[in-house]
């Protein structure tokens, strides 16, 4: 089983994603995206560690 990377688009094995959640308040609700763990520390990681 693979899910498709959100945000390099490469094949990734479901053990190697990262399920991102995003919750907007808006009408589309809730979004799931799949990312690979390299893309994750690369792109996703950084958000959360900006002060
Ligand atoms: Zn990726």
């Amino acid at each position: 089983m693979t899910e498709q990377c959100g945000i390099c688009g490469e094949r990734v094995p479901f053990d190697a994603t990262v399920h991102l959640l995003v919750n907007p308040q808006d009408e589309e609700g809730i979004r799931d995206r799949f990312v690979c763990q390299s893309c994750h520390e690369a792109e996703i990681t950084p958000l959360f560690q900006r002060r």
